[in-house]
């Protein structure tokens, strides 16, 4: 990782581990030591990699695991060892994983998201759909922005 200098006052900006966390409609976030850029002088915070962004929300979609099969957007979830449909209503359960990123310590990640249970075989798993996506990435951003870390 390239050194990057606080476009405030000159300093380089240090590797940090931040509390923070974030919500979006029912997908929560949760981050004990989130790794961000610091300003020693100032606390002025910057992702800690070019890539972090994206990066950032595909590992944490590792941690969504396992999640159900949706074939087609319109069509009911079905559970992703047997295929039955899941027809029941998602509970909010917490997923927890760690997280990966190219150049940083691993890190821990806490997320909230619905859940169905198989009634064939009993395994949770992430109740998919579309909205999902979107929910994810803007929980993320609001933990980010939380802690007021910009790119
Ligand atoms: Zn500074
Ligand atoms: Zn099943």
């Amino acid at each position: 990782m390239s050194a990057r200098e606080c476009k405030a006052c000159g300093l380089l900006l240090t590797l940090a581990g931040v509390p923070t966390r974030g919500r979006h409609a029912n997908v929560e976030v949760e981050f004990a030591a989130l790794p961000v850029l610091q300003c020693p002088e100032h606390g002025i915070r910057r992702y800690p990699s070019r890539d972090f962004g994206y990066e950032f929300v595909q590992a944490v979609w590792g941690v969504l695991q396992p999640a159900a099969r949706r074939p087609l957007p319109f069509m009911k979830p079905r559970c992703c060892r047997d295929g039955t449909p899941l027809v029941s209503e998602p509970s909010a359960r917490w997923f927890e994983g760690t997280l990966s990123l190219k150049g940083l310590s691993p890190f821990q990640a806490r997320v909230q998201a619905p859940s169905l249970r198989c009634p064939t075989c009993g395994v949770d798993q992430l109740a998919s759909s579309q909205a999902l996506n979107s929910d994810v990435a803007d929980a993320l951003l609001s933990a980010l922005q939380a802690a007021s870390v910009v790119p």
